[in-house]
């Protein structure tokens, strides 16, 4: 019995009555249809949602589901679902020519990009006529559901050719509406799992592969490359002050040409060669299967020509240039690991040849100069990377009140942990990079200070430490103007702590900068006080406002023998309180220090023995106990 072409399921019931002229039994039929559908769909919805669960690929849950389709309308003689940014699947009965399946499923496609309507589904109804040679079959009766649960999303279309005319029932829509669920929830997932793979592997800013593919990439590489004997070169490519667009003209430009910049990259390399973006201004590229070295030069020197024609970024015409460093295996190295690393280090010493060059990577260079050329090459990130903090060291009065603090730089290396600035501070003088890091340094002293008045907390003054070559920039003395007058601060809270190799320049450019300083609010302190060649006449003209024992003098302090170190504090705070000077006392561990120097007349007193330097936010609960006392 057919009802609308659909297959129908029957119980049979025998039931006794007694003696009757018609026998002993009746017999009756119980049309179980719609519980038989029902347990059938339940099963088939399980099973779609457990293929979803277990993320298989979409093909197999769509294939399922066509099954599922297909198993309740016996006179279908054709299904098909086409799901966006997905094939199409289809069953159908075998007497169906290619061709007509063709024209079906032609029928099918023309409707997954149609725009959804409001919700839910939208069904119609449809003759397709067979071509003439498929004769008797005269034609499929086609259901075309537009798949929508979501206005605005379409998970796909359901074609459904019957043998039988038949108009849906409400049976029949409910069945769509569960199927159109079911696909919803595995397009969803399909889309989720799709995003987080392509967030785990490539760049959301240029689309190029990311550090975590190119390694992988890499790795491939390299195993095909033992077999075939080929060569693979690892290419480092670092922009050439890419901050200074990203810092004058914004992240925005910055980003828009990073993105111009890969584009241009990728249009001169190989579909084998991965070319990556490792982060920042950094980008790499393996190319698999060299056969000469002289390859990966042509590489970067095609590279190098991408960056002659300048860029054209939100009106502002901009030039590039950039290092490039190569490594080659197995020459410079065997694994991923020491080729990235080698292919770095000569990025790095590209970078101090020429602007725009490009090296290979020297085995001669010798291991001391190869660690300092890593600190070095990380060294020159690390401020883009943000691994530079600041440490707040208290300064106490003579009462034990805490008065002031010293900033002190701190390097976070993600690998080597927490560098103190005598490892690095010398090296960043050399490269010149003292400049933006000095910079850095009095930009987040303000920025904190700023935090911790925001936050209610009663403001003490903070020393900045000024190198030499930051000091002898030009740039300096605006630099600092510039910041002060844009914290809105209090200029008297900062405090510029020189070394006295500052004061041997020129002295009437000297004074006038000082004087300068002075004239803008803040207070000068010299650093480290009797280690240098000051001579008494000289320190008398400058205008300075406190004089830092250095701390050797105090340490010695302690030691009974004839050391001359009392004499000398004794010295310098005479002098000191000649010239009008505050006197702080530095390095203090011992109580016995204290003691001695609060005798000797210091006014203010930093050393472990008050506290070390401490993370910005430690040093905060200091203020606010302070606060709280008060
Ligand atoms: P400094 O300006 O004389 O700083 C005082 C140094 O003494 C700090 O070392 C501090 O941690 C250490 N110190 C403090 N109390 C004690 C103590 O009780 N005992 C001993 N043994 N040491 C103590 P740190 O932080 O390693 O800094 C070393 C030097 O690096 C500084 O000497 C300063 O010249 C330089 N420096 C630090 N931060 C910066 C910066 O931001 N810019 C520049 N240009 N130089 C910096
Ligand atoms: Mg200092
Ligand atoms: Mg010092």
């Amino acid at each position: 019995m057919e009802h609308s072409g659909n297959r129908q399921w029957f119980a049979m019931h025998v039931s006794h009555c007694g003696d009757t002229p018609w026998g002993r039994a009746v017999v009756s039929l119980e049309c179980i249809t719609e519980r038989k559908r029902a347990e059938a769909f339940d099963l088939a919805r399980r099973r779609v949602l457990e293929l979803v669960a277990r993320q298989q690929p979409l093909g197999i849950v769509a294939t399922e589901l066509v099954a599922l389709i297909r198993e309740r309308y016996g006179d279908a003689a054709y299904v098909a679902l086409a799901l966006q940014h997905s094939d199409l699947y289809h069953a159908h009965d075998a007497d169906l020519t290619i061709e007509y399946v063709a024209t079906l499923d032609a029928f099918t496609r023309t409707a997954v990009h149609a725009p959804p309507y409001a919700s839910g589904i939208n069904l119609e109804i449809t003759t397709i006529n067979a071509p003439e040679e498929m004769a008797p079959l005269p034609a499929l009766y086609c259901w075309r559901s537009r798949l929508h649960l979501n206005p605005g999303s379409l998970p796909g279309v359901l074609t459904l050719g019957r043998r039988v005319m038949a108009y849906p029932d409400s049976d029949d829509l409910r069945f769509i509406e569960l199927v159109n669920q079911l696909i919803t929830i595995a397009v969803e997932q399909h889309e989720r799992l799709h995003q987080l793979a392509f967030q785990a592997h490539y760049d959301p800013l240029t689309g190029l592969p990311n550090r975590v593919l190119f390694e992988d990439r890499l790795r491939q590489a390299l195993e095909v490359a033992q077999r075939t004997r080929h060569k693979v070169a690892v290419l480092f490519i670092d922009l050439d002050r890419f901050k200074q667009i990203n810092d004058t003209l914004g992240h925005n430009v910055g980003d828009l040409l990073l993105v111009q910049l890969a584009r241009r990259f990728e249009g001169c390399v190989r579909a084998s060669d991965t070319l990556a973006r490792r982060g920042g201004d950094e980008f790499m590229l393996v190319l698999p299967e060299i056969v000469e070295t002289s390859q990966v030069s042509q590489v970067a020197s095609r590279l190098h020509e991408m960056l002659r024609m300048p860029f054209l970024v939100n009106g502002h015409e901009l030039f590039l240039s950039a290092s490039i460093g190569a490594s080659v295996f197995p020459d410079d190295g065997e694994d991923a690991d020491t080729l990235q690393r080698n292919a770095d280090v000569a990025m790095y010493r590209a970078k101090t040849t020429l602007r725009n060059s490009f090296q290979f990577f020297d085995p001669n260079t010798n291991r001391m100069a190869l660690e300092r050329l890593q600190l070095e090459s990380r060294l020159r990130r690390a401020l883009e990377r943000d691994e530079l903090v600041l440490f707040y060291q208290p300064k106490v009065d003579r009462t034990g009140r805490l008065r002031g603090a010293e900033a002190l730089i701190r390097w976070q290396h993600p690998k080597l942990g927490t560098i103190l600035p005598s490892h690095f501070i010398p090296l960043a003088e050399e490269l010149g990079l003292i400049v933006p890091i000095g910079e850095w340094c009095l930009r987040e002293v303000s920025r904190q200070l700023r935090e911790w008045q925001q936050k209610g907390l009663t403001l003490i003054p903070v020393a900045v430490n000024i190198s030499a070559i930051q000091f002898a920039q030009p740039s300096f003395l605006p630099m600092v103007a510039a910041t002060i007058a844009s914290s809105g601060l209090d200029p008297a809270l900062f405090e510029l702590e020189l070394t006295e190799s500052t004061l041997f320049s020129d002295l009437e450019l000297l004074l006038r900068q000082l004087h300068e300083l002075r004239a803008l609010g803040l207070a000068l302190a010299l650093d480290d006080f009797g280690t240098g060649y000051s001579s008494l006449a000289y320190l008398q003209r400058l205008p300075l406002t406190t004089l830092k024992v250095d701390r050797t003098f105090v340490a010695r302090l302690d030691a009974t023998a004839h050391n001359g170190s009392r004499g000398i504090v004794h010295a310098i705070v005479t002098l000191g309180r000649s010239l009008n000077l505050q006197l702080v006392a530095e390095g203090i561990e011992t109580e016995l220090q204290h003691r001695f120097l609060l005798d000797a007349g210091c006014d203010l007193f930093q050393g472990f023995l008050f506290g070390p330097p401490l993370p910005a936010a430690r040093f905060e609960s200091l203020l606010l106990q302070r606060d709280s006392s008060e």
